[in-house]
């Protein structure tokens, strides 16, 4: 019961502080509608949950990323 996952965690990814909610009930990137790729590349270069603003700044690159054209 005391294993309490990080709820206030720091962003892997800019180091800010943020709060997680999906072990509360419900998480601000609930929203994000991130894509299996995208979860998978997170799941690969970090640990936790990321804050939403790098959620958002990863999603813009994903989406502004060419698609396997040249
Ligand atoms: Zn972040």
């Amino acid at each position: 019961m005391n294993e309490s996952t990080a709820i206030n965690a720091a962003c892997p990814r800019c180091q800010q502080p943020f709060h997680c909610g999906a072990s509360d009930a419900r998480c601000d990137c609930f929203d994000m509608k991130l894509d299996d790729a995208m979860r998978q590349q997170l799941a690969a270069h970090y640990s936790g949950c990321l804050c939403l603003a790098c959620l958002r700044e990863l999603k813009q690159q994903v989406l502004e990323a060419p698609s396997g054209k040249t």
